[in-house]
């Protein structure tokens, strides 16, 4: 009788730990699916040269396993068992509260990172929001991986949003409460083919929502908006694969290209013949892995876009927010400035909640990450 119970005990706890491992798989978003760059998706098979890895980088993933990356900067599984976890900052990060923002005058351009890939944009006399996630976690229903930088920007602070761009699906790009918390702020949403049907799914009126195919072109409130390709695996959850992309806006006297997510690749030599040369990059640099290189790029690519978009200035994004990767917190930062230096790449590293306006970028080169440990 004791034996059964045992056996029985045993039983429930594999299925509890499976079930628990399901929900957070589930809520990270695991999907083994590549989508390509011209934004075609395909089943992963078994071989393929373009297999996505498995699990994929994302919305947290799996961490790889010790040894699993020959990436020098990982160390030996040795090293990294006895190294201190700096995956988070130690002390406080600084962060720019953002309120009252007032309107850009047309010809301006100015724009303000909001920690990870929350990017407000003003330019020719708009305001634009990229992938906002003002939730303390990127998930679902609170599990996920936890914020630590502050929220620069409250729903209730957030100006009127004449575009707001949903680059994917993930849940650090694409959040349920911060999207409705500010949608009656929203004019028009952008989003890649597809990821319209999670929008109306949650209530946001049709008429509000312009889906577009990679390299597709509209004009929007007198912007040049043009979706660019993106080399990413998108989906949440159970949920079916869907489009990943970035955007190149043109307001006549600027122009700006943001990355998304996105592996390195072909497609970014052709957004530069297609775009270039580029006024602002804001290039996703951050939460890599060497065995995800195919969805996520390494800080010696990510700086290589800049060059492949001829960018005069660049600004790294898609860090100091959320912990997605092994790698340090401030790893990105620390490689990007040192190749850019190298390179030849202007960057510019303002602190989250700053508002940079593009004539006076060239003051924003403070390695603020240094005081933070
Ligand atoms: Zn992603
Ligand atoms: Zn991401």
């Amino acid at each position: 009788m004791n034996k059964r119970r045992l056996a029985l005990g045993i039983l429930l706890a594999v299925c509890l730990a499976a079930a628990g491992w399901g929900i957070f798989a589930l809520i990270r978003g695991n999907d083994t699916n590549q989508q390509s760059a011209n934004g075609t998706v395909a089943p992963t098979s078994a071989g393929a040269a373009t297999e996505a890895p498995t699990p994929t980088a994302e919305a947290g993933t799996v961490a790889p396993t010790p040894g699993e990356t020959d990436d020098p900067a990982q160390g030996s599984p040795t090293q990294a068992a006895a190294k201190t976890d700096r995956t988070k900052p130690a002390g406080t990060i600084p962060v720019t509260r953002v309120s009252n923002v007032s309107r850009a005058t047309e010809g301006e351009l100015a724009v303000t990172w909001l920690g990870h890939s929350s990017v407000l944009v003003q330019m020719g006399g708009i305001s634009l929001l990229f992938d906002p996630v003002f939730s303390e976690k990127a998930g679902l229903l609170g599990v996920g991986p936890k914020r630590f930088s502050e929220v620069p920007m409250s729903a209730e602070d957030t100006p009127p949003i004449d575009i707001l761009y949903l680059s994917h699906d993930h849940y650090d790009h694409l959040d349920y409460d911060t999207v409705m918390a500010i949608d009656d702020r929203v004019s028009c949403y952008v989003v890649p083919n597809g990821m319209e049907e999670i929008l109306t799914g949650w209530g946001i009126a049709s008429a509000k929502i312009h889906p577009m195919a990679p390299w597709e072109e509209t004009v929007i409130a007198g912007i040049r908006i043009a979706l660019t390709p993106a080399q990413h695996s998108g989906g949440r959850g159970l949920g079916k694969s869907t489009l990943c992309s970035g955007i190149f806006l043109s307001d006549g006297a600027h122009t700006l290209y943001y990355t998304g997510d996105s592996g390195y690749g072909a497609h970014f030599a052709q957004i530069g013949e297609s775009f270039g040369p580029v006024d602002l990059l804001l290039v996703e640099s951050g939460q890599y892995n060497e065995s995800w290189a195919t969805v996520h790029m390494m800080p010696e690519q990510s700086m290589q876009v800049a060059l492949d978009v001829k960018a005069a200035w660049t600004i790294p994004i898609h860090w100091g927010t959320f912990v997605l990767a092994m790698h340090d917190w401030d790893e990105p930062p620390v490689r990007d400035t040192e190749l850019a230096a190298k390179m030849g790449i202007q960057l510019a590293t303002p602190r989250i909640g700053q508002r940079v306006n593009y004539t006076e970028i060239a003051n924003y080169t403070e390695k603020w990450w240094e005081t933070v440990k």
